[in-house]
């Protein structure tokens, strides 16, 4: 285990992402002495590869990797665009790689834009200190490509494809107010692969160990590793390396989760009323988030609270979002105070928001809200009856900026 920047990085099973990481971050030297050199691939490697290990993209949307490689031209790729814009405020795992295997994440992008012929690698950062990290990294090294760090806010909606791609053409880092795909009109409107940070770290790993090995672990339908970032009401918060479908039991227990409903895939993901049952894989655990609740706090002031952040994070340009989410606070606020028509309405406004921003951010945030209504049932009745379920909220659901 290593404790950089406040994150412990643990593994179950054997390490391939985080391999070396226990003695901290991995320079160009080491980088190499741990991973071996990176082999050339041509853009079909990369598409058979992607598609026979069913890599799927390690961000929010989870998309296949082969399908989005497949949807560019062979010719007049513009730009292989890192997002390292990570704005779950749980998520950890992506600033970590940018920090400590800066080199692993940088093979990743600079063999996919060699083999696409994009001349262009833009990496999209908001943490300070992964900024610093990528830099370094790149004065390590020659890659014979033009590749530029750029500091972007740390919004939630800014880590969203189309925001980043704004701010990489110097506007401003918010989804822009049409859906538009990166691979046909990304940076400067030219065809682009754009993806998280994971997703390379695990395409550098894909380029030097081929299909078969890749598959030696995890799943036979997406075999492999992920990261995850483990929070909340947990003795040993950080991020883990396992393979494809671990039990999210497993999980739990190993990062001594106390018993409770359980948040997976962060502020746009979805509540379990506990940690059974349920393996863990793309897209089911979307941005590799876990969550442990605990059973002190009370459940329905957390998400009040989360449902204050989610609605000031809006880019304020799509009324469903900006009007809807403001609504969604107000009938929170009245549900926990027990007011039934807070309850009524939220079903009301929960139906009318999603599809229709510019942007998933008022689907997602939706949907982690009638998560927490169907699973904390109980405590809606609690709440109706007597005004409260006599529990304090804790903040065991971070909030950037938050004080409790
Ligand atoms: S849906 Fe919301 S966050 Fe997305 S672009 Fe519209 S206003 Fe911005």
């Amino acid at each position: 285990m290593t404790m950089l920047l406040e994150t412990a990085v643990r593994v179950i099973g054997d390490p391939r992402l985080v391999a070396g990481l226990d003695q901290g971050r991995l320079d160009h030297q080491r980088h190499l002495w741990i991973h071996g050199t990176q082999p050339d691939r041509t853009r079909d490697d990369y598409i058979q590869l992607a598609e026979a290990v069913g890599l799927r993209g390690r961000g929010g949307a989870a998309f296949p990797v082969a399908l989005k490689l497949a949807d560019l031209p062979t010719r007049g790729v513009e730009a292989v665009v890192v997002n390292g814009s990570e704005s779950e405020p749980v998520s950890r795992k992506d600033r970590l790689l940018l920090t400590l295997a800066p080199h692993l994440v940088l093979d990743g992008a600079t063999g996919l834009a060699r083999a696409l012929g994009a001349p262009h690698v833009l990496i999209a950062v908001h943490d300070g200190a992964a900024a610093m990290s990528i830099r370094e990294a790149l004065m390590e090294r020659n890659d014979g490509l033009a590749i530029e760090v750029t500091d972007t806010p740390g919004r939630f909606v800014a880590g969203e494809a189309r925001a980043v791609l704004s701010a990489l053409e110097g506007g401003p880092a918010v989804p822009p107010g049409r859906r538009v795909l990166p691979t046909r009109k990304g940076y400067h409107r030219r065809p682009t692969f754009l993806s998280n940070v994971e997703t390379f770290a695990q395409l550098a790993v894909l380029a030097r160990l081929g299909a078969k090995r890749f598959s030696s672990t995890g799943l036979i339908s997406e075999p492999g590793t992920q990261l995850l970032t483990i929070d909340g009401s947990v003795q040993r918060p950080g991020v883990v390396e396992t393979p494809t479908g671990v039990p999210l039991e497993a999980v739990l227990r190993f990062a001594g989760a106390e018993a409770g409903p359980v948040l997976l895939g962060g502020y746009h993901g979805r509540w379990l009323p506990h940690g059974g049952g349920v393996v863990l894989k793309r897209p089911e655990v979307p941005a590799g988030i876990i969550l442990a609740l605990g059973t002190d706090t009370c459940p329905l002031g957390e998400v009040h609270r989360v449902s204050q952040w989610l609605a000031s994070q809006s880019a304020g340009q799509c009324g469903p979002c900006v009007f809807g989410l403001a609504s969604l606070v107000d009938d929170f606020d009245r549900l926990v105070k027990g007011d039934p028509s807070g309850w009524h309405d939220a079903q009301r406004h929960l139906g009318l928001v999603p599809r229709r921003g510019a942007c998933a951010h008022p689907d997602g945030s939706a949907r982690f809200l009638a998560s927490a209504l169907e699973v904390f049932g109980d405590d809606v009745r609690l709440h109706l009856a007597n005004g409260g379920c006599g529990r304090h909220v804790q903040g065991v659901l971070p909030v950037p900026g938050g004080s409790w």
